[in-house]
């Protein structure tokens, strides 16, 4: 079973994908963003001390999120494959991430990288609606749900996320080029990089991943 990654700015497609991935393949996807929306919505004292950072379209400090990550990872469903969706972040969060790994005798055998372009980015976050209960994502016009504001999966109203409108979304894109964006070089120097296209359609974007880890 895999143990792979989603790398991309806000707006690429690493949730979507996500999904399918985890369709494919029966392994757990570990989304810090939606873990940490979970705490909020359960008022946790995490949920408290992410939920400014997060609105402001900032990063939840490294210390919290990787805490966060080691709970999650600890947990029995991850034993034999995992799909990273929003983690690791910065730097910081990468070298937590290897000695993690280390300690585990586990190896990230792929880093796949969604390539979109900025424009493109804002639009597709801005029009993103997402189910509260399974975090299914959908798009007003490229990916509507069947009955319109209704998860096809649990039937729960779709909700617009607070870190989605324009303003938001240009920070989260500049925060992604500042403190995300060194991991491309970071993994690519260790040759486990793939750079894909996410602007060519959900399925094609599958398809190179399955193509890649097969
Ligand atoms: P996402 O659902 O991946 O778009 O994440 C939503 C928000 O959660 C981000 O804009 C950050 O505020 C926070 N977040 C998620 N993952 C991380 C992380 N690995 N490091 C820091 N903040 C994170």
């Amino acid at each position: 079973m895999p143990k792979i990654m989603l790398l991309g700015p806000p707006g690429s497609g690493k949730g979507t994908q996500a999904r399918v991935i985890k369709e494919d393949f029966g392994i757990p996807v570990i989304a810090t963003g939606d873990l940490l929306r979970k705490n909020i919505a359960e008022r946790t004292a995490l949920g408290r001390a992410a939920g400014s950072y997060m609105e402001a379209g900032g990063l939840v400090p490294d210390y919290l999120v990787v805490d966060l990550f080691v709970s999650r990872l600890a947990e029995d469903d991850t034993k034999s494959g995992w799909l990273l969706d929003g983690f690791p972040r910065t730097v910081p969060q990468a070298d937590a991430l290897d000695k993690l790994l280390e300690e585990r005798g586990e190896k990230l055998e792929r880093v796949f990288l969604l390539e979109v372009p900025k424009g493109l980015l804002i639009r597709r976050i801005t029009g993103r609606r997402v189910c509260p209960v399974c975090n299914s994502v959908y798009h007003i016009d490229s990916m509507p749900p069947k009955e319109p504001g209704i998860c096809d999966f649990d039937g729960a109203a779709l909700i617009t996320r607070d870190d989605d409108d324009e303003e938001t979304a240009e920070n989260r894109i500049d925060i992604y080029n500042e403190l995300t964006s060194p991991l491309v070089d970071y993994y690519e120097s260790r040759g486990v990089l793939t750079k894909i296209d996410g602007t060519i359609g959900t399925e094609r974007v599958e398809q190179k991943i399955r193509a890649t880890l097969a």
